[in-house]
């Protein structure tokens, strides 16, 4: 372990990957999730379950895709670097296969207005980014597009990707993204909801960012 730089910030993503599967946001090992540190990253590696992840494992990057050390990142390094190198307000980078988000993922619709949390994910609405293979450039380019004046963003026929200014308010945004596909879903089964109007949305966009989050939730 000599030489283990970012050591804190290392735990905190192994920390981070390892609540995936406890807040039902993956199975297995598809989910990833990165922190910006110095003038790079550190991302979960490819392939290995998060029950063996450690300090150690977690792979440090630069923006531009170059790896240190004996473990391969994520195979969607791509956007993880991506999304760090074009949004300086955001530090730290979620990605899973959360069952109700990729659900509608999968039928290419994002989360429009439906409930104010929505604004959560920055916006008026949660997009979804279209499909392209992945750990491709066009699925990064996709996804930063997505991102665009948001901090979360759904995948088609893939997933979700939720960022924040740390890795704790990263993970809390996936759980809500997925919460509220959940709900939408749900919505779903008896019609179109009613929708809120981009007026109301715009004032709630106001109070969460006097807040600086949504009500509620702790800060960090
Ligand atoms: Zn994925």
């Amino acid at each position: 372990m000599a030489g283990l730089r970012h050591l804190k910030l290392r735990r905190a993503a192994v920390a981070a990957a390892q609540q995936l599967g406890p807040l039902g946001l993956n199975r297995g090992t598809s989910g990833n999730v990165s922190v910006r540190a110095g003038d790079g990253l550190l991302i979960t590696p490819t392939g290995v379950p998060y029950d063996a992840l450690t300090p150690g494992r977690i792979v440090w990057m630069d923006l531009d895709g170059r790896y240190e050390g004996d473990w391969l990142p994520s195979s969607e390094w791509r956007f993880h670097c991506d999304i760090l190198r074009s949004r300086p307000d955001l530090n730290a980078v979620v990605h899973t296969h959360a069952v109700n988000a990729t659900a509608l993922a999968c039928h290419g619709r994002g989360i429009p207005a439906f409930h104010y949390m929505v604004a959560a994910g920055g916006g008026q609405d949660i997009r979804c980014a279209p499909y392209a293979t992945f750990g491709t450039a066009g699925l990064s380019a996709n996804a930063v597009r997505a991102l665009e004046g948001r901090r979360a963003c759904l995948l088609a026929n893939h997933g979700l990707i939720a960022c924040g200014y740390t890795l704790n308010r990263a993970l809390a945004l996936a759980l809500d993204v997925e919460t509220l596909a959940a709900m939408y879903l749900k919505a779903l089964e008896i019609g179109e909801p009613v929708m809120l109007d981009a007026a109301e949305m715009q004032r709630i966009l106001e109070k969460f960012a006097t807040y600086g989050q949504p009500p509620g939730r702790a800060r960090r």
